[in-house]
């Protein structure tokens, strides 16, 4: 980008210091998750998805199933962060968006190091992290005033927090597009990635637009809840207050109990502002 003023060495320095101060953060925060996944029973469920897929792999020996999603479910507990880092909690609490990008990243790196390991067994040689799709679940969140949503107050969070409410109205189940697989019926033998997208993408090399492996698509359900915080329930009228519902969405891993209308649920997540409508993300759903 052309600009008019150069910038001066002193803030040149100080960008670099600060890129340098986010990139050690990210290295830390990242050495700080594969430490944990590493002492937990995690690992064996990202060792058990990376096996699926080389050994979906060998069966098949299709090229395509090389760019497969690889989806591996995470649930989290409250009480096992209790032994580790408290910078790791500090974190997961107050930087949810951060904690799970971090996750990401480290299941990446383990599931990439598992197919290197079996490499001569399988023949697959490497995988791309847009295959790699982390559904995280945080269980056991204490339920405590500081860590509660309450959307009368206006202040929406930006940490990890739960919201205590009746259940007023829900969609049907609607699914969500995970990751799509295309290829270039031209003669290029192009292939692109996509998340979260059904649409036709164009081929980097020849412009036109891209076929689907169909049966590589992957997917997921997920409703959207209205939920009326208990609060607003039992005080309905003060004045100068706004009661409003908090719309909530749940993908299907983050739930065991029946979606029922008039039923009290504690959800644990946090508040998405890049979503427009403003969406609490669950990351549980319990029914209390
Ligand atoms: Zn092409």
């Amino acid at each position: 980008m052309l600009s008019s003023a150069s910038p001066s060495p002193s803030s040149n320095t100080s960008n670099i210091q600060i890129n340098n101060t986010t990139l050690s953060q990210l290295f830390i925060n990242q050495r700080l998750i594969e430490s944990f996944l590493r002492k937990s029973i995690l690992l064996k469920i990202i060792e058990a998805a990376a096996s699926q897929y080389t050994k979906n792999y060998q069966q098949t020996k299709r090229p395509e199933d090389t760019l497969a999603a690889v989806i591996v479910q995470l649930p989290f507990a409250y009480k096992d962060f209790l032994d580790s880092p408290k910078e790791l909690l500090n974190l997961t609490i107050d930087e949810p968006i951060q904690f799970m990008n971090a996750v990401k990243y480290c299941v990446y790196s383990l599931i990439r190091d598992f197919v290197k390991q079996t490499s001569s067994e399988t023949g697959l040689k490497s995988i791309d992290i847009e295959q790699v799709h982390v559904q995280l679940r945080f269980i056991g969140l204490p339920y405590q005033q500081h860590l509660c949503f309450d959307p009368s107050k206006n202040l929406y969070p930006t940490n990890l927090c739960s919201v205590l409410g009746i259940l007023t109205a829900l969609t049907e189940p609607e699914k969500c597009v995970i990751q799509t697989v295309w290829f270039c019926s031209t003669g290029c033998l192009r292939n692109k990635i996509k998340k979260n997208s059904t649409e036709a993408p164009q081929c980097n090399s020849c412009s036109r637009s891209m076929s689907e492996y169909s049966k590589l698509r992957s997917i997921q359900n997920y409703h959207l809840l209205r939920l009326v915080p208990t609060g607003f329930v039992q005080t309905p009228i003060i004045l100068d207050k706004v009661f409003r519902a908090v719309l909530v969405r749940v993908k299907e891993h983050n739930y065991n109990c029946k979606l029922k209308l008039g039923g009290r649920y504690l959800v644990t997540g946090y508040y998405d502002y890049n979503k427009c409508g403003q969406e609490f993300q669950a990351w549980n759903l319990i029914n209390i």
